[in-house]
C-alpha cells in the first residue's frame, strides 16, 4: 500500500517536473525572439552622491515586456539567459542601448551597466564596450560596469586582464551586491574596482551584525580608495543611518525607483527634495 502511494506521488512529481520543463522551454523560445521583437527596455535608477546630495547618474536595469506574461522581472530570466548563453547577445544590446540613451542626458551624468559573469568572460566584451562607447560618443568616464563576485571566481589571470583593459579604456568597474556571495576580502585588493556596492540586505536589516558588516566594508573600501554605494535605501531612517557610515553614494526607492528613459529629464529638472 505504502509502495503504491509512493509510486503515485512519484508520478505526480514527474508531471510537475514535466510542467516546469515545458514552461522553461517556452520561456527560452520566447527569450530567443525577444531581442528581434524589441521586447526589452532599460529602466534607470538614480544614484545619489552623499557629499552634495545630487544625482550623478543612473543604473540601467533590464525590463522584458512579454506580450502574454507581462513584465518579466530580470531575476526570472537572466539566470536562464546565462545558462543558454543568450545573455551575451542581450548584454550587448544592454550596453549599446545604455550608452546611446545616456549620451542624451545632461552633461557628466554617468550610467552604470550590469554585466553578467558569462558575458564578462566572453571574448567579445572589450570590443562590445569599445564599440558601444564609440557609436554613442559617450565618454568612457561616464560608463560604470557592475560585476558580481560570480564573475571573479575562476580564471583569475583572465579576469584581471579584462578588468585592466576596461580600466585602460577609461571605464570604471563596480563590485555589485557585495556581501551576498563569496565576498572574499582579497578580491578588493586583487582587482581594480572603483566602487563597492553593499547589498541591500545589509541596509535593510537594522541589527548590530549587519551594521557592523556595513561599517567594516565601507571602512575597508574607503582605505583602498574606492567609492561605496549603499543599495536598497527605502526609508529616511535608513538614509540617516547610512550617512553616519563611510558611504559615498546611495541608491534605493527613497531617492528614486527605476524609471523609463523618457522620465529622466523631468526627474533631473525637478526641485531638489529635502532629505
Ligand atoms: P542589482 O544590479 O543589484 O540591481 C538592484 C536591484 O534592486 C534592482 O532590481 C532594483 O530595482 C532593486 N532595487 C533598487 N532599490 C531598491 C529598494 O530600495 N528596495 C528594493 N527592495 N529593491 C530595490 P531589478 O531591476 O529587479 O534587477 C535585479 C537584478 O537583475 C539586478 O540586481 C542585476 O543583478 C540583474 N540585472 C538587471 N538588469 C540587468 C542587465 O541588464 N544585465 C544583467 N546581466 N543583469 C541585470
Ligand atoms: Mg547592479
Ligand atoms: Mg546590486
Ligand atoms: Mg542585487
Amino acid at each position: 500500500e505504502a509502495k503504491r502511494a509512493g509510486r503515485g506521488r512519484y508520478r505526480v512529481f514527474e508531471a510537475g517536473m514535466d510542467d516546469l520543463l515545458h514552461k522553461r522551454r517556452e520561456m527560452e523560445i520566447d527569450l530567443r525572439r525577444a531581442l528581434a521583437l524589441k521586447q526589452f527596455e532599460l529602466h534607470y535608477q538614480p544614484i545619489l552622491d552623499l557629499s552634495n546630495d545630487t544625482v550623478i547618474g543612473f543604473e540601467a536595469l533590464l525590463r522584458w515586456k512579454h506580450p502574454v506574461r507581462g513584465n518579466v522581472p530580470p531575476l526570472d530570466f537572466i539566470a536562464l539567459a546565462e545558462e543558454n548563453g543568450l545573455i551575451v547577445k542581450i548584454g550587448e544590446w544592454v550596453l549599446r542601448t545604455a550608452c546611446l540613451e545616456a549620451a542624451s542626458w545632461s552633461d557628466g551624468m554617468i550610467v552604470a551597466v550590469n554585466v553578467s559573469p558569462l558575458q564578462f568572460k566572453a571574448d567579445t566584451l572589450l570590443e562590445t564596450v569599445a564599440s558601444a562607447l564609440e557609436k554613442s560618443s559617450l565618454s568612457a568616464e561616464r560608463l560604470e560596469i557592475e560585476i558580481t563576485e560570480g564573475a571573479l571566481l575562476d580564471d583569475t589571470d583572465n579576469v584581471l586582464q579584462t578588468l585592466k583593459a576596461l580600466r585602460e579604456l577609461g571605464v570604471k568597474i563596480s563590485m555589485d551586491d557585495f556581501g551576498t556571495g563569496y565576498s572574499s576580502l582579497s578580491y578588493l585588493q586583487k582587482f581594480p574596482f572603483s566602487k563597492i556596492k553593499i547589498d541591500r540586505t545589509f541596509v535593510a536589516s537594522a541589527n548590530a551584525d549587519s551594521e557592523a558588516i556595513l561599517r567594516a566594508v565601507a571602512g575597508l573600501g574607503t582605505s583602498l580608495g574606492m567609492a561605496i554605494t549603499a543599495e536598497g535605501v527605502e526609508t529616511a531612517e535608513q538614509l540617516a543611518r547610512i550617512r553616519g557610515e563611510r558611504c559615498t553614494h546611495v541608491q534605493g526607492y527613497l531617492t528614486g525607483r527605476p524609471m523609463a528613459p523618457e522620465m529622466i529629464s523631468s526627474f533631473l529638472a525637478r526641485p531638489k527634495p529635502h532629505q
